[in-house]
């Protein structure tokens, strides 16, 4: 039931400009140079490919991977479902081409926005490969697709409602819903489950997934302690933060404690030597550095966010000033919503913040007066 006329990328962008997501302080390393150009490839250490995919989004590009799988490459995210990707993925495979004749050898996928799984079934199809994807990304990525072309349900017009949306707003989610479906091929019927901890053997190396969540619910990262590399998904990004999110389907979901918790866990679980790949942006040293960041400006968003609705009570519409520095315009007004309930609802989760719902069916958050900070 997520309104995904706009797609991870464009969440991501929501909060680039946000006062929780200021580029890191402690500067990042960018070892790699240029981007290669949509169609071509280039080497970050021997066996191992940067690609760039266009995006017809504000964010213009995605990253994806290539690891040598013996004859032929196994591929790390696909790029969106548009004529620009199969023209960039013809390119590189093929007689004389990046990839080789052989191409790719399996597709893994970090997780179910369209920008990264948006090609997985025109590439599986065509080279008869595997499909590998944690079980919550497949079987959501599926339901999601399954929305293509039908009506916006009435929980999703009341959680918008709820939120303080107007009636514009709400007819603008109705006529714009069900659009995930067009920006992906479909889906294979049947893929490889990742899990967290899993250790892979791809071509010479040993890859280990670890899973996060809070930008989406089983996001899988893939480690590889040889080459000192983390392929990163939108898990960790270098310049913007990923989008946190809650949607209709779940509306007291809790996925900012799930995000914060994940940092903790990359951290914990991945040293800070690592050259880390991202789906966007360029590849990076600085991994801790950057989680600790990440972590801090959440946490000080959270705190303004508080000390606002000390004022007197607001709705999720009102708090978007504690949150983003750029305007919310309904380009993004169901991004800036949904990152603003993941706020609200890990305060009201703490008994930070309560809430109630007026007679319209409006929720009001209001700091709790009695919270004491242990
Ligand atoms: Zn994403």
């Amino acid at each position: 039931m997520q309104d995904f006329k706009e797609p991870s990328a464009a969440l991501e962008e929501t909060t680039e400009a946000g006062p929780a997501s200021r580029p890191a302080r402690v500067p990042l390393v960018y070892p790699c140079g240029e981007a290669p150009l949509a169609g071509t490839v280039k080497e970050i250490v021997p066996g191992v490919l940067w690609l760039r995919m266009p995006l017809p989004l504000s964010l213009s590009h995605i990253n994806l991977w290539a690891v040598r799988d013996g004859e032929g490459w196994a591929i790390f995210d696909t790029g969106m479902h548009t004529p620009a990707t199969v023209d960039a993925w013809q390119a590189l495979v093929g007689e004389g081409a990046p990839l080789g004749d052989y191409g790719p050898s399996r597709v893994l996928v970090t997780h179910m926005h369209p920008d990264h799984v948006g090609m997985a079934g025109w590439l599986t199809r065509l080279h008869d490969c595997e499909l590998w994807m944690t079980r919550q990304e497949y079987l959501n990525c599926r339901v999601l697709a399954a929305d293509t072309d039908c009506q916006a349900p009435i929980e999703g017009v009341d959680f918008y409602r709820r939120a303080g949306w107007d009636e514009a707003a709400l007819e603008h989610y109705q006529t714009r819903f069900g659009g995930f479906g067009m920006m992906i091929s479909p889906l294979p019927q049947r893929y490889r489950r990742l899990r967290d901890g899993q250790v892979l053997r791809i071509g010479e190396h040993d890859w280990q997934v670890v899973v996060g969540a809070g930008h989406s619910p089983e996001h899988a990262c893939f480690y590889c302690a040889e080459l000192k590399l983390l392929i990163s998904g939108d898990q960790v990004l270098p310049r913007i933060s990923s989008n946190v999110s809650v949607f209709p389907t779940e509306p007291l979901a809790d996925p900012m404690h799930d995000w914060l918790e994940s940092l903790g866990k990359l951290r914990q679980q991945i040293p800070d030597d690592v050259l880390v790949l991202p789906a966007h942006d360029d590849p990076f040293n600085g991994l801790h550095a950057r989680l600790n960041h990440l972590e801090g400006s959440h946490l000080r968003a959270l705190d303004r966010l508080q000390a606002l609705l000390g004022e007197g009570p607001k709705r999720a519409v009102d708090v978007f000033p504690a949150l983003f520095a750029r305007k919310i315009d309904s380009g993004v007004l169901s991004l800036a919503t949904g990152e603003s309930l993941a706020n609200l609802n890990y305060l009201v989760e703490r008994g930070r913040v309560v809430v109630n719902e007026d007679s319209d069916g409006v929720a009001w958050y209001v700091a709790a007066s009695d919270f004491v900070e242990v």
